[in-house]
């Protein structure tokens, strides 16, 4: 596994693309200068890494467009140290963009061979994340609640009501809201039982499912 200047210089590219389509946080965008994107990749795709499109995975699934990555990661506001859950494990690459950012990263994954091969690609690369399960994100991880922010990686018909339990007060939740098309929305917990809800234009998530069982 290599990354090279020429893949170095692909992301620049890739930083300065998404300063333009309005990605301000610094934090964000040295994050995704670091992360070699086409790792996350099947060999032999390596072309499309840092062209700013998603691009199939493993199991039916995408890996997330790169400005879908920082527009949700920009909206979390993710300070060093923050204990973040993100459901939807994928290709480990916005797991690999928190963790990159000092985050203490907690993520869930539904299907059994993506969950497999993002737990040993991460550490392979280096990446320490706090804690990666195999299940239904619709549940969370109550175990290890509560969290300043959680982020959601498919698109979702409702907001999970375990997901607004587990998150601190003043805690920020990212979910793509909707069956088709998704409304990319913010909840900031106000106190227990009140949220403020922000919503940030479509976008197109393949879908979070129910658990299988
Ligand atoms: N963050 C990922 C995005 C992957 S696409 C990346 O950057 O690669 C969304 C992921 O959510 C898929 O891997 C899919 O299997 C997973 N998913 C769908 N429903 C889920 C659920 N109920 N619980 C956990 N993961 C789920």
């Amino acid at each position: 596994m290599k990354d090279t200047s020429k893949h170095q210089g692909l992301r620049n590219q890739l930083v300065k693309l998404l300063e333009g389509k309005g990605i301000v946080d610094k934090n964000v965008l040295e994050a995704i200068q670091k992360i070699p994107r086409h790792l996350f990749l099947d060999s032999g795709f390596e072309q499309y890494a840092y062209q700013d499109k998603a691009f199939p995975i493993s199991a039916g699934q995408t890996i997330s467009q790169p400005y879908t990555v920082a527009f949700q990661t920009q909206l979390l506001e993710v300070k060093k140290g923050d204990k973040v859950l993100e459901i939807g494990t994928g290709s480990g690459y916005q797991t690999a963009v928190l963790c990159s950012m000092g985050a203490k990263v907690y993520s869930i994954e539904r299907q059994l061979e993506l969950f497999k091969k993002t737990s040993l690609l991460l550490p392979k690369l280096g990446i320490r994340t706090k804690h990666l399960s195999f299940g239904d994100g619709y549940k969370g991880l109550p175990d290890y609640a509560p969290f300043d922010s959680i982020i959601v990686t498919a698109g979702a018909p409702t907001i999970p009501k375990p997901l607004m339990e587990q998150l601190k007060i003043g805690g920020r939740l990212v979910i793509p809201l909707g069956k088709n098309e998704q409304i990319m929305t913010l909840l900031i917990r106000k106190n227990e039982t009140q949220f403020e809800k922000h919503e940030h234009g479509e976008f197109r998530f393949v879908p979070l499912l129910e658990d299988k069982n």
